[in-house]
């Protein structure tokens, strides 16, 4: 792993959501590895040469930065989202804090504020997540299967610890929506983990489509076709043909519908072009 201590201008950025809102990534590069990932495109601008899970720049001056951001009455009241391109609970998190002294500094402001982790390491930071008021926890879990997690997420922690870690969240009082994105075929089973994530305590669940973009296609192909080559044709024609991609799409935000009305936990799918936002009945 090539680490590299660097500083910033700027601890906030502008994020492209919909909504707009601000976000805060405390480390560039991430060692978690995901072959789909495609924050790697990030690469193209940060001029970095290795292969995407092997570097991180940690920004070492952004809790400094931030406190002195937050002074300024500009960011009142603005979503603030930490980890948008980049998992803020990465190993090295549990050398550098940076996160969660990120969190405390926020914690004394009113600013909304959410959380993108494939990592258990954020029940460390319960103590800190518990005194703030307007926060959310996103936690991705895409499927149950632990080996093709272990392909396509090589250096995340397990599925296991992870729904561990909603659960742990959830009984301390802080919401946490399941991530499911990439939704995939084969390896998704919206049953199975509805069932999972309403054991777990959550309360929302939000799922993506896989979008195929910034080169993540070629690890999916390699993994495939070394350790699944009889679905490799389908998967193939899946993402590369429209009408297919459609189909599976179509049937997928009816499996994860059912599932949500079964569990009764509302999803929001992003499945494609559209989405579709829909809450189960009380
Ligand atoms: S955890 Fe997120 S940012 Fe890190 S490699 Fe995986 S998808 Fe990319």
């Amino acid at each position: 792993m090539i680490i590299q201590e660097i500083t910033c201008t700027s601890a906030l950025s502008r994020c492209g959501f919909p909504g707009g809102g601000l976000a805060i990534n405390p480390y560039a590069g991430c060692s978690h590895a995901c072959v789909y990932c495609f924050a790697r495109s990030v690469k193209r601008f940060s001029g970095h040469k290795k292969e995407w899970g092997t570097f991180v720049d940690i920004q070492k001056n952004i809790v400094e930065v931030l406190i002195k951001q937050m002074k300024s009455s500009i960011w009142k009241g603005e979503h603030i989202y930490i980890g948008t391109v980049t998992d803020p609970y990465q190993p090295l998190e549990l050398t550098y804090s940076l996160t969660r002294k990120i969190l405390t500094i926020l914690s004394t402001y009113d600013n909304p504020v959410s959380i993108f982790t494939k990592s258990d390491s954020i029940i460390r930071d319960c103590d800190i997540l518990k005194k703030m008021k307007r926060v959310h926890v996103n936690i991705t879990v895409t499927t149950l299967d632990e080996k093709w997690k272990k392909h396509v997420e090589p250096n995340s922690p397990s599925i296991a610890k992870r729904i561990e870690a909603m659960n742990i969240l959830s009984r301390e009082g802080i919401p946490v929506i399941a991530v499911v994105s990439p939704y995939w075929p084969v390896f998704t089973d919206p049953d199975a983990l509805f069932c999972a994530f309403k054991e777990a305590g959550i309360g929302e669940v939000m799922s993506e489509s896989l979008n195929v973009v910034s080169g993540n296609w070629a690890g999916i192909e390699n993994i495939l076709k070394e350790h699944y080559s009889d679905i490799f044709e389908m998967m193939h024609t899946l993402f590369f043909n429209k009408t297919s991609f459609s189909q599976f799409y179509h049937r997928a935000r009816g499996d994860i519908e059912r599932a949500a009305q079964k569990y009764d936990i509302p999803v929001t799918a992003y499945f494609g072009m559209g989405y579709a936002k829909k809450f189960t009945k009380k």
